[in-house]
C-alpha cells in the first residue's frame, strides 16, 4: 500500500518511516528500495486485506489522479472489509489490475463492492496481441485486424490472441489502459478471443470521476530514451530481475544505468527496437529538476 497513518495523517512511504496501517491498525515500515515503488509494508503479516497485492507506478499514478482522500478506502460490509483502490467522489469504486487475476478472486471482489464498480486493466503488455478493427473480422475477412481503424468513434470490434480468460465472467464495466489518450471500454466478450467495445477518452474518464486530468498527464508523461545498442549489455538475472544495462546522457552527464525488466520477451523488444520507454512497467519521478529512476539504478 502506498499510504500509512502517521501522526493521524495519510502519507506516502518516506525512508526509515514508521506508521500506522488505516485499515487493520498494525504497525507498518516504509520499503524504500530501488527496485519497488516506494511502498509500506506490515510488520506482522496476516491481519490486513488479503487481497492486496504488489502494486506498481501504474497503480500509484492511477490512485493520485483522483487524490490521495479517494485512495486505499477501507469499505466494510458487515464484517468483511476490504481496501479499495480508489472510491471516488461520486461513490464508485475503481479497482485497478495491473498483472493476470483469478477468475475467482474478480468474482468476489465484484460480489463485494457492488453494482458502483469498475475495473481499469493496465494493457500495456498484451496490446500487441489485441486488434481493435472498425469491422468485425468474420464478416469482413479481408478486413485483417491489424489495428488500422479510421477514428476513435462508435463500437469497434476486437480480436483478442491469447486474452486473459478469467475475465470471461466479470459483470462489472472494464476500461483497459493502452496507455494513450483512451481507454477501450470493453462491451462485450471480455476474456474472450473476440468482442465489441468503444473508445473512451481519459479527460473525460477522469474527469466524470472527479480526478484531475493535468495530475494525470503529468504523473504519466512519458520519457523515452533511446538506447546505445552497441554499448547495450544483457546482464541476466539479479534479485530475480533481468535487467539490461545501458548509457544515457543526462545534463551533460553520461551515466549508467540499469533497466529493470518482468520478463525477458521485454528485454529483446527493447533492444530490437532500440528504444526503452520509461513508463508503465519502468517507472520514473522527477524531483527538483534531478532525474531519478524507480527500477533502475545510476553507477557514476
Ligand atoms: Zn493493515
Amino acid at each position: 500500500m502506498f499510504y500509512a497513518l502517521v501522526d493521524n495523517k495519510k502519507v506516502e512511504a518516506f525512508p526509515k518511516g514508521k506508521g500506522i496501517c488505516p485499515s487493520c491498525n498494525s504497525e507498518v515500515i516504509a520499503k524504500c528500495g530501488e527496485i519497488k515503488v516506494w511502498h509500506w509494508a506490515h510488520t506482522k503479516e496476516g491481519n490486513c486485506d488479503s487481497w492486496s497485492e504488489p502494486e506498481t507506478m501504474w497503480h500509484k499514478n492511477w490512485k493520485l489522479t483522483f487524490g490521495i482522500e479517494t485512495n486505499e478506502v477501507k469499505i466494510s460490509k458487515g464484517d468483511k472489509w476490504h481496501i479499495a483502490d480508489i472510491k471516488s467522489i461520486n461513490n464508485v469504486i475503481i479497482e485497478l489490475q495491473n498483472s493476470p487475476i483469478q477468475r475467482e478472486i474478480i468474482r468476489e471482489r465484484e460480489e463485494f463492492y457492488g453494482e458502483r464498480m469498475l475495473w481499469i486493466i493496465n494493457g500495456e503488455k498484451f496490446k500487441d496481441n489485441f486488434h481493435i478493427s472498425d469491422y468485425d473480422v468474420d464478416l469482413y475477412s479481408w478486413a485483417l485486424p491489424n489495428n488500422k481503424i479510421s477514428n476513435k468513434e462508435g463500437i469497434k470490434f476486437f480480436t483478442w490472441f491469447y486474452p486473459k480468460t478469467s475475465w470471461k465472467d466479470s459483470k462489472r464495466n472494464v476500461f483497459i489502459d493502452f496507455n494513450d489518450g483512451y481507454l477501450f471500454w470493453v462491451k462485450k466478450g471480455i476474456g474472450e478471443k473476440k468482442g465489441q467495445g468503444k473508445f473512451i477518452i481519459k479527460e473525460q474518464f477522469i474527469v466524470k470521476y472527479g480526478g484531475d486530468f493535468n495530475k494525470h498527464l503529468q504523473l504519466f508523461r512519458n520519457i523515452t530514451f533511446t538506447l546505445n545498442v552497441n554499448e547495450l549489455k544483457v546482464k541476466g538475472f539479479k534479485e530475480k530481475k533481468l535487467y539490461i544495462v545501458t548509457y544515457i546522457r543526462f545534463r551533460n552527464e553520461t551515466k549508467c544505468l540499469e533497466i529493470y525488466f518482468d520478463d525477458e520477451d521485454e528485454i529483446f523488444k527493447a533492444k530490437d527496437q532500440k528504444l526503452v520507454k520509461i513508463n508503465g512497467n519502468l517507472n520514473f519521478e522527477e524531483y527538483n529538476d534531478s532525474l531519478q529512476l524507480f527500477n533502475s539504478k545510476f553507477m557514476l
